[in-house]
């Protein structure tokens, strides 16, 4: 399969992709299929597929005691990604993250991918869970993406984990990585930020994907401190239109981003979720165009798993 950079770079126009996330735990496959049928006709030239790691519940026991247990809610990454290669014949970034995996088991996970021709992925740290405070790794897991980028590097070159193994097969991922232009909640400072996302890039990250922004000049200004401060990769602007009112509070509070006064001030004239949708809707063909414009290699869009508003968007972009 090709691999990202190499789509960007063979490509003198501004590429399309988009991100879709695994369907709920007890949810068939088809409405995810129904979702991306209709991306198909603007040429994707690759989906990314998030990963969701388990969160923690406590179920009652007949006892009355309570018992921890671990849910998966939306289980499936791996094998979505090859149904959607099988079904569309289209290239898949399945997201990789630290939290909840040993090492091991990131290994095995990149084995299973090698072995069905996944030659990207998309290298995160992940989210503590609900019930930490703090992101805490597994013990014997990655605590950043920049170890779990060192481990993908290494299997690169064929060096698997704690044993010799003979004629070892080297993988051969492009990896990719987040980059956040309103800077990552947890780091010091902007400048911190961008210093560990150099690392990244260092380490053998090939491109960057960056967290959804509402204001353009937000993109132009980190890619712009990015190159100054020696990060060449390409820089893929990721887009998510707003689709509800309480969106407003939840995209600031999750994502850790501003929105501009002016597309709140229209969503709360808005009187049904459909015209919400609509400005939305109208605000990202205007990000969109104006990115398109300044030559981004790639508009990357954030689904959330419904694609009727990026479908109208595309229509009008590619
Ligand atoms: P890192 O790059 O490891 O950075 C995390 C924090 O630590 C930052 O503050 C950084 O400045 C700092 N830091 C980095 N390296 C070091 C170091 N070596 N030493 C000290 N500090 C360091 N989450 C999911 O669970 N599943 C997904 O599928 C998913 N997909 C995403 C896709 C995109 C495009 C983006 C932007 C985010 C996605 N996330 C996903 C969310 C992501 O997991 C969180 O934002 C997470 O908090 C940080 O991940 P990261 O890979 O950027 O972490």
């Amino acid at each position: 399969m090709t691999k990202v950079v190499d789509y960007i770079n063979s490509s003198k126009e501004t590429l399309f992709s988009f991100e879709i996330l695994p369907p709920m735990k007890g949810q068939g496959i088809q409405n995810l299929f129904n979702a991306v049928e209709p991306l198909m006709e603007f040429k994707p030239k690759f989906v990314d597929v998030t990963y969701h790691r388990e969160e923690y519940m406590y179920k009652k026991r007949e006892n009355g005691l309570l018992e921890k247990v671990a849910l998966r809610k939306r289980p499936g990454t791996v094998g979505i990604c090859a149904a959607l290669m099988n079904r569309f014949h289209i290239d898949t970034v399945p997201h990789i993250i630290c939290g909840g995996f040993t090492k091991e088991e990131t290994e095995n996970a990149l084995i299973d991918l090698q072995f069905l021709g996944i030659d990207n992925v998309l290298a995160l740290r992940g989210d503590a869970i609900k019930t930490e405070a703090r992101f805490n790794p597994l013990e014997g897991g990655h605590s950043y993406a920049s170890d779990l980028i060192e481990q993908i590097n290494s299997m690169n070159k064929g060096d698997y984990l704690n044993y010799e193994v003979e004629n070892a097969f080297p993988t051969d991922f492009c990896i990719g990585v987040a980059g956040y232009p309103e800077k990552h909640f947890e780091a010091p400072n902007f400048n911190v930020d961008l210093e560990y996302l150099k690392k990244k890039v260092d380490l053998g990250a090939e491109y960057i994907v960056t967290q959804m922004f509402f204001d353009n000049k937000k993109y132009f200004e980190f890619v712009k401190k990015c190159r100054e401060i020696g990060i060449t990769v390409p820089i893929i602007p990721g887009l998510k239109p707003l689709s509800t009112m309480s969106q407003l509070t939840v995209l600031p509070s999750i994502f850790h981003i501003d929105l501009p006064c002016e597309l709140v001030a229209a969503a709360k004239a808005c009187k049904t979720t459909q015209e919400v949708r609509q400005v939305g809707v109208e605000w990202c063909i205007e990000q969109s165009k104006e990115l398109k414009q300044n030559n981004v290699p790639c508009l990357h869009y954030y689904t959330m798993g419904k694609s009727d508003n990026v479908v109208k968007i595309a229509s009008e972009i590619f």
